[in-house]
This record gives structure tokens, sequence and C-alpha cells, in this order.
């Protein structure tokens, strides 16, 4: 079984990146807004701003408490899409109960909306248009790129719908030429859906969702879950995707949970800055995005 790791794949594309950005004469910017203290977003957050500053871009967390008016955040975005310095705006998710998500990526430029989750952006993805795009379905299809696993008339079944995850990678594999199948909480018959695979896709959040028998012998397996199931000696959260470790039996390939789509998605963050930031600080002839 081939595990398809992508810690060295994210390298790459840093390595890429880097070569762009001193072609520059500016520094991209990327200010990421987080409400609260939700222990996993704190986490996500700092990962995003430490390999943002890593790669020598300008980052800044703007960290508000939990209680921010819906007003006072969209007040916020307003500033930062007006500022001309600021290149890309990530508003992190979950936010808090009361407030009203999609009002706020409504809210953001969609040019510099550097998380692909504005209706601009989402609607450009599926009319095949070029687009900033969803960082994690980013993310895997160049992880699959990667590893030369082909996708043109193969049958891809995607578990889970959501705007984060599900939908904009149903779109990006439609681009392939894959034969796109998208299952959700009331599909029914799940195993034999999923047994049509030849390339598997999870983003549930649901620990052992995807057992041997729902993958067919030598299909590509592809775990985007991150479960939180306790804490190690060191206090130290225990990650596991949504894809029992029994799969790794029966599939030809597995994306290992942690080490496997998670450094994807931060490398297509900032894939995602440095494009925003050439386009519009007008960079004559913007590159290609690194896909
Ligand atoms: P979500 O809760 O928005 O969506 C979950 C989807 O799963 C829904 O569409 C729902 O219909 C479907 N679903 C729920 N129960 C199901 C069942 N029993 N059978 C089939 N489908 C079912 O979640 P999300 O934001 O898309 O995230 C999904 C998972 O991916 C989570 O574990 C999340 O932590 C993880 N995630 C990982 C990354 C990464 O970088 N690796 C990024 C984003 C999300």
């Amino acid at each position: 079984m081939l595990e398809l790791a992508g810690p060295p794949v994210a390298e790459t594309v840093y390595q890429e990146l880097k070569a762009q950005l001193a072609q520059l004469p500016f520094v991209p910017h990327l200010r990421v807004v987080r409400l609260g203290e939700d222990p996993a977003s704190v986490a996500y957050v700092r990962l995003k701003d430490r390999q943002a500053r890593k790669l020598g871009l300008l980052s800044q967390v703007d960290v508000f408490p939990e209680t921010l008016s819906q007003e006072a955040l969209l007040h916020h975005i307003a500033q930062l899409n007006a500022d001309p310095g600021v290149d890309g705006i990530l508003v992190q998710s979950p936010v808090p109960q009361h407030i009203d998500f999609n009002a706020v990526l409504e809210a953001i430029d969609p040019r510099k909306d550097v998380d692909g989750l504005t209706p601009t952006n989402a609607g450009r993805l599926w009319m095949g248009l070029e687009a900033l795009e969803s960082c994690t379905p980013a993310g895997v299809m160049r992880l699959l790129a990667h590893y030369q696993i082909p996708l043109a008339g193969k049958e891809v079944v995607i578990v889970g719908r959501s705007n984060l995850v599900g939908k904009p990678l149903a779109a990006m594999m439609l681009r392939a030429h894959a034969t796109v199948t998208l299952a959700h909480s009331r599909t029914q018959n799940l195993v034999e859906v999923c047994r049509r695979a030849d390339i598997l896709v999870a983003a549930v959040g649901k620990p052992g969702l995807i057992t041997p028998e729902m993958v067919r012998p030598g299909a590509v397996v592809v775990d985007v879950g991150i479960n939180r199931v306790g804490q190690n000696e060191k206090g130290r959260d225990i990650l596991v995707g949504d894809v029992a470790p029994e799969v790794a039996q029966v599939a030809s390939a597995l994306t290992p949970v942690p080490g496997g789509v998670g450094p994807m998605t931060v490398a297509m963050l900032l894939r995602n800055t440095v494009w925003a930031a050439m386009r519009r600080r007008g960079v004559t002839q913007p590159q290609p995005m690194v896909r």
C-alpha cells in the first residue's frame, strides 16, 4: 500500500512559491480573523500564521472575543477589504453561533478571499472560470497529482457535501474528467455507493466511518477527516481520520491522518495568498496558479 504523505508535497509547493515570491516587488500580506478560543481553531490559526511567516509572507492574526457582534465583525472585514496593503482575508470557522457565517463570507472581497469560500469564487469554480479555490479540496487535487493518481474517466465517490470540502472537491474532480458521486448523511446504501469508487474521499468527521467492506480492493482512499479522540500522556490531542485503520489492507493507496491532507490545506492557503496578491496588485503576467 502506497502512503500518500502530505508534507513532501506541501514542501514542493513552498519551493515553487518561494521562487515566485523572489520575483515580486512586494510582500503579500495575509490577515486571519479568529473569534473566541476554540482550541482546534487556535491551533489551526497558529499553524497558518507560522507557515505564512516561514514562507516570508506578512501575516497578522486579529483575535476577537467570542462575543463580538456580527455588525462589528462585518465592519472589521470592510476595513480589511478597503486596506490596500491586505492581500488575503480568512475568517476561521467554526464561528460562534450568533454569527451568520454565510453573511461573513458574502462580505469578503472575492479578490482577497484566500479560503475560496465566497459565493463568487465558489460559483466561478463550478463554471470552470479562474477562481480562488477552497484550500482543502485544492490540496487533495495537488496531492493526487503529485502521486500520479489518474482521475480522467475514473469513478470518484466523495462522502460529505459541505461547502468547505465535498462540494468544491466535486467541481475540481469534474474538471479533472472524473465521474463524480457526492454521498452524504441521507445517502442510501452507502456501502455499495462507496464500493463503486476507484478513488474514495471521506470528508465527514466521523472516526471509523469508512470500513474495509466499503472499499473496493485496490481503490485509492483519501481521508480528509480530522477527529480528536482523546489526549496522549503528554496532553497532546490524538487525531484520527474518518477511515478505519484496517482499510490499509484493502486500498492501494491511502492518505495518513495526521500527515496527509492537513499540510496540503495550509500550503494551498499560502498559494492562494500569493496568487491573490499578484492578481490584485496588477502583476502584469500573473503566473498560472500552482495547481
Ligand atoms: P461538515 O460537518 O460541514 O460536513 C460533513 C458532511 O458529512 C455533511 O455533508 C454530511 O452530510 C456528511 N455526513 C455526516 N454524517 C454522515 C454519514 N453518517 N454518512 C455519510 N455522510 C455523512 O464537515 P466539513 O467541514 O466538511 O469537515 C469534514 C471533516 O473534514 C471534519 O472531520 C473536518 O475536521 C475535516 N477537515 C479537514 C481539513 C484538513 O485540512 N484535513 C479541512 C477541513 C475539514
